[in-house]
């Protein structure tokens, strides 16, 4: 069977890996010059490893991704630090990624509401049934179950950075996927996720696997009983193609799909990125403190701080020390359009916050990212509403972040939904 890919993120590269595996000829479509997708890095002449463009690691529960990377053989080539995250009460940050920081963080009191946010996060951590937790809203549940102050002063920032104007339309689900599945000891690659992603690319290759590198693909229509994917006005025919963007760009790039699937791929709603990585002279946090959880209250101007050489050393960026500044946005915000010369004027004062010696001239470069597609918002009953991958047009599957529910997206589930997807592809043949 001839297969085409739609993406070379770890969604797309997984599925083509398993396809490859099972006998099929597999060709994937990237529009940019580069792979691993959100994941991707980049790199200074002067730096050892890569910096992931949006800040990125992995979990100890990230099953899939471990496992992927343990059947190429190169387990040896990940790293598990434990990095600190602290919180914010009024004016300073407390570390908070161990039951006893927790008891410790002065922000709940050492009362009732402690006892309540600790009973929730216990309960959240056993229990299972999600499909109950997803009929009502993170901001309804919490309110009831952890109580007003506790919400208010934990979990409703969160849900706010995150997801700005949707905040109290999430469902609990996705607050549940998050609780249970992170851990506090934090992992990457060593080299960064590019080099991860650059390894994974040149072994499909020597696999057999075709990369159309810089071809945007413009059109999957069905053509008899193939698949015809234009792009840079020719047209190729495949048995079967699977995409692996946006459900908005999946809607474009087949508009013949079925009124209904293509209604469902429309109304996903999902929230956008902006990231500033700044490459610093000196240390931010002296503390050595790696994310820093920030109340958009509080008048910050971005959701996270996190610097990335607290997590990794600074002697793989040749000294540089790496911090990024990231918000989740609603694509027409302001940090869309401003320049990175604007971006960084904002930002700059909020970095004082941090260590009051910051100053402009710390700054040795700036690299600001942007993406539409960050952050699915999961409303309720969102399993509902979740695109088949296998769509209604014959040969045509989709499998993207707004489908891996109820888990939060990351590259973990990108390379389980790339699998399941193979796995569909090869036995409907
Ligand atoms: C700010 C931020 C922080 C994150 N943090 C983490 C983290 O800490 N840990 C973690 O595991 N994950 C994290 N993620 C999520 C992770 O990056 C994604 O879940 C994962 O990379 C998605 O992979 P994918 O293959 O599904 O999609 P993508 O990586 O988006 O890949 C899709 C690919 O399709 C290509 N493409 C698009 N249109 C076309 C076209 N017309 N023709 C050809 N190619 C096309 C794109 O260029 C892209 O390479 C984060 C994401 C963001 C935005």
């Amino acid at each position: 069977m001839r297969v085409a890919i739609i993406g070379a993120g770890f969604g797309g590269m997984a599925a083509a890996y398993d396809l490859k595996k099972a006998g099929h000829s597999v060709t994937i479509y990237e529009s940019a010059n580069y792979v691993g997708g959100l994941a991707s890095g980049f790199k200074e002449p002067n730096w050892d490893w890569s910096v992931e463009k949006f800040y990125h690691h992995w979990f100890q529960s990230d099953h899939e991704m471990l496992g992927l990377i343990k059947e190429l053989g190169w387990e040896d080539k990940v790293l598990f630090p434990r990095p600190l995250t602290v919180m914010y009460h009024k004016g300073k940050f407390y570390p908070f990624d161990s039951i006893l920081k927790m008891a410790l963080f002065p922000g709940l009191g050492f009362g009732l509401d402690k006892i309540r946010f600790g009973f929730v996060g216990l309960y959240l951590r056993l229990t299972n049934n999600w499909k109950a937790l997803e009929q009502v809203t993170a901001d309804a549940w919490m309110m009831k179950w952890a109580g007003k102050n506790v919400y208010e002063k934990m979990w409703k920032p969160l849900l706010v950075g995150k997801f700005g104007p949707y905040y109290a339309q999430v469902n609990m689900a996705w607050m549940w996927a998050r609780i249970k599945a992170r851990t506090t000891r934090l992992g990457t690659f060593e080299g960064g996720f590019q080099r991860f992603a650059s390894l994974f690319a040149e072994h499909l290759l020597e696999m057999g696997i075709e990369f159309r590198m810089g071809v945007s693909v413009e059109s999957i229509k069905r053509e008899q009983a193939q698949l015809a994917v234009r792009s840079e006005g020719q047209s190729e025919l495949f048995d079967k193609v699977l995409v692996t963007t946006s459900p908005n760009l999946m809607a474009k790039l087949s508009p013949e799909l079925p009124e209904n699937y293509l209604k469902g791929l429309l109304e996903l709603k999902s929230m956008g990125a902006v990231v500033m990585v700044l490459s610093l002279k000196h240390q931010l946090s002296k503390q050595g403190y790696y994310w820093f959880n920030l109340p958009k209250e509080e008048g910050y101007p971005f959701l996270a701080l996190v610097e990335h050489t607290n997590f990794v050393s600074k002697d793989h960026f040749g000294g540089d020390h790496i911090v990024y500044a990231g918000d989740y946005l609603q694509v027409g915000h302001e940090y869309f359009s401003m320049t990175d010369e604007e971006l960084l004027e904002r930002f700059m004062p909020a970095l004082k916050k941090f260590n009051p010696e910051f100053d402009g001239d710390w700054v040795n470069k700036v690299w600001v990212y942007r993406t539409n597609y960050a952050q699915p918002v999961p409303l309720v009953n969102h399993s509902k509403n979740i695109p088949a991958i296998q769509t209604p047009i014959e040969g045509l599957y989709f499998a993207s972040m707004s489908q891996v529910y109820p888990w939060d997206r990351g590259t973990n589930f990108a390379v389980e939904i790339g699998r399941r997807a193979a796995r569909l592809m090869d036995s409907k043949q």
